[in-house]
């Protein structure tokens, strides 16, 4: 079932989305090299609590952490530990958070100190992704046309799509109906109305696109073991077109 948020539901998932917004910001002062992703974890969970609001992840599905942190070859879902960032990688954080029962996901791809020019682009052009998808996602519209826009900026310059994960519908609950794939035919899938909220997130490879899961049962890596890019924003959608409620 696809959701037609009210304007009250709205403006809780954009409460929950500020926090998310404020809290990637506070982080990404604390990146450099040196610092671990467990002090990365715990300066966030600080953060959301200090907003009145709940890490949106820890717990759900039994994960055990605040932010998920994925370096360089991981795609998404890494769990902190005590491995200090390097000068030069990339370092994805996704974060969520939850307050008066709204859920708000979010997600950017930041250099560790200075990258270099291949993972520079990878990067600005999977947040270029997010933008065409969001640009797609208007009244009217369907969900496979987001997910072409992805797939067509991302192919035309050469990079894998990741297919294994996809975009989620959001609300009282973190993942809901649709999925919102990074690939698609447009006018395919459902239609996009006024109320709907979700999240759009490009994972982006440099080289192929296939992933798989580490024994740790979370962290999705790139098979051939090139980095990848992941940014995300939570929508929803009015009569104008999207508003990017993490923003
Ligand atoms: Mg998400």
């Amino acid at each position: 079932m696809i959701h037609i948020r009210s304007a009250g539901e709205i403006e809780k998932i954009s409460k929950a989305c500020q926090i998310v917004k404020e809290t990637l910001e506070f982080i990404q002062e604390l990146i450099a090299p040196g610092i671990t992703t467990m002090e990365l974890d715990h300066e966030a969970e600080k953060f959301i609590r200090s907003k009145g609001a709940k890490p949106g992840f820890k717990g759900v599905y039994g994960y055990p952490a605040t932010l998920w942190i994925s370096i360089d070859d991981e795609v998404v879902h890494g769990i902190p530990n005590n491995r200090k960032l390097q000068d030069g990688e990339i370092v994805s954080i996704d974060v969520g958070s939850l307050i008066d029962g709204y859920y708000g996901d979010h997600a950017k791809s930041f250099a560790v100190g200075t990258v270099d020019s291949k993972k520079e682009k990878l990067m600005s052009v999977t947040r270029e992704c997010l933008l065409d998808g969001i640009d797609n996602a208007f009244p009217g519209n369907r969900i496979g046309d987001i997910g072409h826009a992805v797939q067509k900026k991302a192919e035309s310059n050469g990079y894998g799509v990741v297919t294994e994960l996809v975009g989620h519908g959001i609300g009282t609950k973190l993942h809901e109906e649709p999925q919102i794939p990074n690939y698609g035919k447009p006018g395919t899938g459902p239609k996009i109305e006024v109320g709907m909220c979700f999240a759009i997130e490009p994972m982006i490879n440099m080289g192929t696109p296939g992933v798989f899961t580490k024994k740790d049962g979370w962290t999705v890596c790139t098979n051939d073991g090139m980095p990848s890019a992941h940014f995300e924003h939570t929508i929803t959608i009015t009569e104008d077109g999207a508003k990017i409620l993490t923003i």
